[in-house]
Order: structure tokens, then C-alpha cells, then sequence
């Protein structure tokens, strides 16, 4: 017999300083309660042997008001200007289907699915040749070397490190500035030696981005803001989905 996934559920809301925080309690066969702030709102999964979720609400009050306050801001700003590696570029439709980095504009056809294909290509590789060029640098000091490099439309991690040594990157990256794609690329690399964000991760990681904590912010801040404002060079892949958050490889814990 198979269970339902879902057991129960329940929406509330919780007054955190001068924020009102809604949320939703979902009681699942899991065995560890958890707090996900999938497409931005706060989900409360909890253990069928959770009575309530108030305790661990209490618990986590300072994380929440974090990542809701972020996201909250993320969302007001989102829709406004579209960012290419960090600089604002104005999307015009017309026929083209061609990016002016000099004049920042990108012109297409939104009904010319070659021309977004198109854009798209010139992106990818764009994107392609500053990770290569990260990958050397950072592999020349720290000797660590990927198997192979891909860049894919993912759903939920801005990058991921597989056990067979390749590394992938989302192309969504196209929106974040040029600094923020180096932490992403070093982050990864540095997944070949340590899998795990243990402490010994995060003190290469510092030798090299003194700041990661802020950075580890700001990408999910711009996983928000480019689920918007970027959707339509995604198109199928919706954006909306979990924000990679603690880490760039990471869904929210
Ligand atoms: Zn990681």
C-alpha cells in the first residue's frame, strides 16, 4: 500500500519582529522536520510525531526573518532592470536575434524560436569561456582540475559537482556579476577535494573569497530576482523552483 506523501497540512502565519511571515505546515513520513523557502515562501515539513510546528518555529525565528526579508526584497526589485554578468542591458523585440555588449541590448524576435536559440549560444558561450578561464586560474594555485564542464538549463542549484569529477553550471549564471560566477566556479572546484561544506571547506573557500557569506546571500537573492526578470530566456525551464541555497549545490536545508 502506498502512502500518501502529504499526510496533512495546514497554512498560518507568525509575527517575527515587525514582519508578518506566512507559511505552510505540511506533515510528511519523513524523519527529520525541515524549513524550505521553495518559490519564496516558508514551508514547514514536519514528522507525523510533530504535534505543532511552534517549537521549532521559536527555534529557527532569526533564520527565517533572514531569508524572508531577502526574498521579500529580492521580489519588490525583481521585474525591474535585466542584468547580463553584472550590467544592465535593455531587451527590445525586433528582428535580429543578436546581443551589442558595446550598446547592451538584446534584440529578438519573441515568436522566433531559432532567435532565442540564438541568444541563448552566444550566452552559453560567453559564459563557458569565463568559467574556463576561472578553472585555470584557480586550478593553478589549488591543482584541483575538473573531468569535464557542462552548462545546463538546471531547475535548482546555480552548479553541482558529480563523483565522477564534472562539474556543471546553470546557465542562469548569465545573470549574476562576473565576481559572484568566479565564487560559483571556485565553490565547485573545491567540491573535488572536499565533498562536504565541512570546515575545511570553507576555510579554502575563504582564502580565496574572504566574503563568501555574503555572497552565499547574494545568490540567493539573485536566484529571486532572475526567476523574473530572466524567465523569458528559460522559458520551459521554470524558475520558480528552490533556491540554491546555503550553497550554490545546495536546496534550502
Ligand atoms: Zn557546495
Amino acid at each position: 500500500m502506498r502512502f500518501p506523501k502529504v499526510l496533512r497540512t495546514c497554512s498560518r502565519s507568525v509575527r517575527i519582529g515587525e514582519e508578518v511571515v506566512p507559511y505552510r505546515v505540511e506533515w510528511r513520513r519523513v524523519k527529520y522536520p525541515r524549513l524550505e523557502f521553495k518559490t519564496g515562501n516558508l514551508l514547514i515539513i514536519l514528522p507525523p510525531t510533530y504535534k505543532s510546528e511552534i517549537s521549532l518555529l521559536e527555534e529557527k525565528k532569526p533564520w527565517i526573518l533572514e531569508k524572508y526579508r531577502i526574498i521579500k526584497e529580492c521580489l519588490e526589485k525583481a521585474g525591474g532592470s535585466f542584468c547580463l554578468f553584472g550590467e544592465p542591458f535593455q531587451v527590445k523585440k525586433g528582428n535580429g536575434g543578436m546581443i551589442d555588449f558595446k550598446k547592451r541590448e538584446i534584440v529578438y524576435n519573441p515568436k522566433n524560436r531559432a532567435q532565442l536559440q540564438k541568444i541563448r549560444r552566444i550566452l552559453r558561450d560567453k559564459l563557458r569561456a569565463r568559467i574556463l578561464e576561472k578553472i585555470k586560474e584557480f586550478g593553478g594555485i589549488t591543482g584541483l582540475h575538473p573531468s569535464k564542464i557542462f552548462i545546463k538549463r538546471q531547475r535548482s542549484k546555480w552548479a553541482s559537482c558529480s563523483s565522477s569529477g564534472n562539474l556543471s553550471f546553470n546557465l542562469r549564471l548569465v545573470f549574476l556579476p562576473p565576481r559572484l560566477i568566479d565564487y560559483v566556479v571556485l565553490h565547485e572546484l573545491l567540491h573535488l577535494k572536499f565533498s562536504r561544506h565541512n570546515r575545511d571547506f570553507w576555510r579554502e573557500v575563504e582564502k580565496f573569497f574572504p566574503d563568501y557569506r555574503d555572497l552565499e546571500n547574494d545568490l540567493l537573492s539573485y536566484w529571486f530576482s532572475t526567476a523574473k526578470s530572466g524567465a523569458w530566456l528559460f522559458e520551459s525551464v521554470s524558475s520558480s523552483n528552490p533556491p540554491a541555497f546555503p550553497t550554490p549545490d545546495l536546496k534550502v536545508p
